[in-house]
């Protein structure tokens, strides 16, 4: 693995099975927790952390319709 990842405050969790997605650049502790949460919801999900700039073009379809956590 040789995945540079200096730009992580851009990177969220998205999970596919539920068109919701996380922001992971958690500085703050409510983030945190919401963070916590949001990985407990979609446990066994199809989830990915990949970068904001490629969620528009990963999920294009459903950009309307994605729940914002
Ligand atoms: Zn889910």
């Amino acid at each position: 693995m040789s995945f540079t990842t200096k730009n992580t405050e851009n990177r969220v969790r998205v999970c596919f099975d539920c068109r919701e997605f996380h922001r992971i650049n958690v500085s703050d502790y409510k983030t945190k927790e919401s963070l916590h949460t949001f990985e407990l919801k979609h446990q066994g999900h199809r989830t990915q952390v990949i970068d904001a700039k490629v969620l528009a073009e990963i999920l294009p379809y459903s950009q309307q319709g994605l729940k914002v956590w």
